[in-house]
């Protein structure tokens, strides 16, 4: 039987920073289990760096997560909206050319890609202590502590011994966890219908030679009705080659019945309507759709609209389970639920609420 003393179950942003503070506070008896073959969850890109998942923050707003890329020392910068939007109303209409808007706070990203503020983390992280392809399926409440049974990367049942359980995975993920005793039946219920922010979503990226719109004075914004992407930017790093991407205005549950290459090509053929010819022979292009990836959806979250959730509570008020779980993912978190600092948030709230509990240095 393994033992930890803290079982950090899921390996995204939120996982990672409750592994960093731990570190931070001298708390080194602690296990981080990530299904998946790598760390970042909805935090994901392109083999060029183009994210698939999450791009922007709003540093004005999102103070402690500002700080965090700032002390992590990663370099950031202004989403591009310099030039003309476009608009396509339907998809007979011809596009129309307009002045951008600029979101106000400005969209910033990471240089690199999102993907550099889970990179840093992890590399503050001894490595002895993260895992991949450990996918957790029950957790059990014996006396004096949690029994975590979980399935390794080859298939076989492994067992941890631990005293508290961070959840951070989403709520709908947690629920579906299968927990002896069961939890509150309240509590099962409200993670089961916290919807996973983003988790019904699809990106499409398309990676070109040449940033071709910029120079006809296009921003690589646009918004379309015509579809199958509904909304449009450019995703150019300022150290990797120019692209655009787009987020499917396909329902997800519709998009279940559309090979990829079909996708791919309406997405291409929609990008030659906006931009004009250049945009039909792109390098290279990705499509990642979020609704069929079982580590981040489930198949409520193909029903979904894509709401931001209210968040939940994190732990049980009562029975068993009390002062023994805490729910860590973004969508935990009461200031920004779903987003990159919500999961900054939850995570700091789980380990300080642990720092009453576990003699752990507040
Ligand atoms: C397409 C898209 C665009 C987005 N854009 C933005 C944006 O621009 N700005 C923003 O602020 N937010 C954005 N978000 C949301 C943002 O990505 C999330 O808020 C954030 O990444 C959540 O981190 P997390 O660690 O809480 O959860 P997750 O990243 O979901 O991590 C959960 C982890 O748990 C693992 N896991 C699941 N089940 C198990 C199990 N049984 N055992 C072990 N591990 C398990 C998963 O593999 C995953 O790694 C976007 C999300 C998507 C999908």
């Amino acid at each position: 039987m393994l033992t930890a003393r803290i079982v950090i179950i899921g390996g995204g942003l939120a996982g990672l920073y409750a592994a960093y503070l731990l570190e931070q506070r001298g708390m080194t008896d602690y296990v981080l289990l990530e299904a998946r073959s790598h760390f970042g969850g909805r935090i994901a890109a392109t083999p060029e760096g183009h994210d698939l998942g999450a791009t922007w923050f709003w540093p004005e707003l999102q103070t402690q997560l500002s700080e965090l890329i700032d002390a992590l020392q990663l370099p950031r910068f202004e989403q591009y909206a310099s030039g003309d939007m476009v608009i396509e109303r339907s998809r007979q209409a011809t596009p129309e050319r307009m002045a951008s808007y600029f979101s106000a706070p400005p969209s910033m990203r990471l240089a690199g890609g999102m993907g550099a503020l889970t990179d840093a983390l992890q590399a503050a992280i001894p490595a002895e202590r993260t895992m991949t392809g450990q996918r957790v399926r029950r957790l059990q409440r014996l006396s004096g502590h949690i029994h975590v049974e979980l399935d390794d990367e080859q298939g076989n049942p492994v067992a941890y011994q631990a005293e508290h359980v961070l959840l951070a995975l989403p709520p709908r993920l947690a629920a579906a966890i299968a927990y002896t005793p069961a939890l509150p039946a309240t509590l099962a219920d409200t993670w089961s219908g916290t919807p996973t922010w983003m988790a019904p979503h699809a990106k499409y990226v398309a990676i070109y030679k040449h940033a071709f719109w910029r120079r006809q004075g296009l921003s690589g914004h646009a918004r379309s009705a015509g579809g199958p992407l509904a909304e449009i930017h450019d995703a150019s790093a300022d150290d990797g080659p120019p692209a655009l991407f787009g987020f499917l205005g396909v329902p997800a549950i519709k998009r279940q019945d559309v090979s990829a290459e079909v996708l791919l090509a309406h997405c291409r053929a929609q990008l030659v309507r906006l931009f004009g010819p250049q945009a039909g022979s792109p390098v290279a292009e990705y499509l990642k759709d979020w609704a069929t990836d079982s580590c981040t959806a489930t198949p409520a979250d193909l029903q979904g609209q894509g709401e931001h959730p209210d968040a939940p509570a994190a732990q049980a008020g009562d029975g068993r389970w009390q002062g023994r779980i805490t729910g860590i993912a973004s969508e935990w978190s009461p200031h920004f639920p779903g987003y990159l600092a919500g999961a900054i948030d939850a995570a700091q709230r789980g380990v300080a609420s642990l720092s009453k509990t576990m003699e752990i240095t507040p």
